[in-house]
C-alpha cells in the first residue's frame, strides 16, 4: 500500500511539473552596511488548483525521495537563472540568485556540467548565481561536498552554506569547504535580542565565520529589534520578514527598484 501511495504522488508531481503548476517567490537580502539588496532567493511553491498555493516543506521530501526532484530542480534552476539574467540586465547588474540544491541534486555526479549547461543557455554570468547547499547535505558526504563546492567556485558561482547551526559541522569541515556566505539558522535568530543563549551562539558563529572570511548572512528576521542586535554583533546580510517576504517576480522588480531610489535619494 505505501508503494502504491507513493507511487500516486510521484504521478501527481509528475503532472504538477507538466501542467506548469510550480512557481517560484523570491525573497530579497539585504546588506545590513550600505542598505542595498545584494541577492534574491528563489523559494518553490505548488500552485494546487484547489489546494492554493503549496509550501515546498509539504512536497519536497516526497519529490527527494521518488527522484522527481532533480527534474523540479533543473526546472527552478533554469527559471531563476532567467530571471536572474533579467534583473542583472533591468534593475541591478550584480544582483545575485540563491537556489536551493536539494541533496539529492547536490549528490549528482554532473551536477557541476549541468550548472555550467544552464547558465550558458539562459546567458546568465556565473557570478549571478549564488547556490545554497543545508549544512546538513554538506555533512553526509564530506569528500564530495568539498570537491563540488570548490567546482562551483572554479566556474565562477557563489556557494552559501543554508541553515547554518543545524547541521552538526566541525571547524576543520568548514575549512576544507570553499563557501562564500554562511546563512545562520532562523532558530537562532528567533530569541533576539532577549534570549542570552541565542545571543551567544550567533556571537560565537558570527566570529568563526569572520576568522574564515565568511559573510554571515541572518535568516529569520523579523523584527527591527533582532536586525539591530544582529547589526551590532556583525552580521553582514539580513533575510526575514522585516525586509520582505517571499514574493512573486513582478513584485520584487519593483521592490527593487523602490529600494535603488530610496538609496539615491540618502545619497
Ligand atoms: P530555506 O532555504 O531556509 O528558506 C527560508 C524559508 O524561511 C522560506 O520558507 C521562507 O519563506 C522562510 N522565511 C523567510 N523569512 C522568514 C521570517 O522572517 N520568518 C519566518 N518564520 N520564516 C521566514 P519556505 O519558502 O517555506 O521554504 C522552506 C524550505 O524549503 C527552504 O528553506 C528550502 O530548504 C526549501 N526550498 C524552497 N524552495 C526550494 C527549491 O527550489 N529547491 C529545494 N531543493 N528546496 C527548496
Ligand atoms: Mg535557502
Ligand atoms: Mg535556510
Amino acid at each position: 500500500a505505501a508503494t502504491e501511495s507513493r507511487f500516486t504522488l510521484e504521478m501527481v508531481l509528475r503532472r504538477a511539473l507538466e501542467r506548469e503548476q510550480f512557481v517560484l517567490h523570491y525573497q530579497p537580502t539585504l546588506d545590513v552596511a550600505t542598505g542595498q539588496i545584494t541577492s534574491v532567493e528563489p523559494l518553490l511553491r505548488w500552485n494546487h488548483p484547489e489546494l492554493g498555493m503549496v509550501a515546498p516543506l509539504e512536497f519536497i521530501p516526497l519529490a527527494e525521495e521518488t527522484g522527481l526532484i532533480l527534474a523540479i530542480s533543473d526546472w527552478v534552476l533554469r527559471t531563476a537563472c532567467l530571471q536572474a539574467r533579467t534583473w542583472r540586465r533591468d534593475v541591478r547588474s550584480d544582483l545575485r540568485v540563491g537556489v536551493n540544491m536539494s541533496a539529492r541534486q547536490f549528490r549528482q555526479r554532473d551536477l557541476v556540467e549541468q550548472v555550467a549547461a544552464i547558465l550558458v543557455t539562459q546567458q546568465l554570468a556565473a557570478a549571478g548565481l549564488d547556490i545554497e547547499i543545508t549544512e546538513s547535505a554538506m555533512m553526509r558526504d564530506v569528500e564530495l561536498a568539498a570537491a563540488t563546492t570548490h567546482a562551483l567556485r572554479e566556474l565562477g558561482c557563489t556557494v552559501s552554506i543554508d541553515d547554518f547551526g543545524t547541521g552538526y559541522s566541525s571547524l576543520a569541515y568548514l575549512k576544507r569547504f570553499s563557501v562564500d556566505y554562511l546563512k545562520i539558522d532562523r532558530s537562532f535568530v528567533a530569541g533576539l535580542p532577549a534570549d542570552a543563549n541565542d545571543a551567544a551562539i550567533v556571537q560565537a558563529v558570527v566570529d568563526m565565520a569572520d576568522s574564515l572570511g565568511m559573510p554571515v548572512v541572518a535568516e529569520g528576521v523579523e523584527t527591527s529589534g533582532q536586525l539591530d542586535h544582529l547589526t551590532r554583533t556583525g552580521c553582514h546580510e539580513a533575510q526575514g520578514y522585516l525586509i520582505s517576504r517571499p514574493m512573486p517576480e513582478s513584485l520584487v522588480t519593483a521592490f527593487l527598484l523602490q529600494t535603488l531610489d530610496a538609496l539615491a535619494e540618502r545619497a
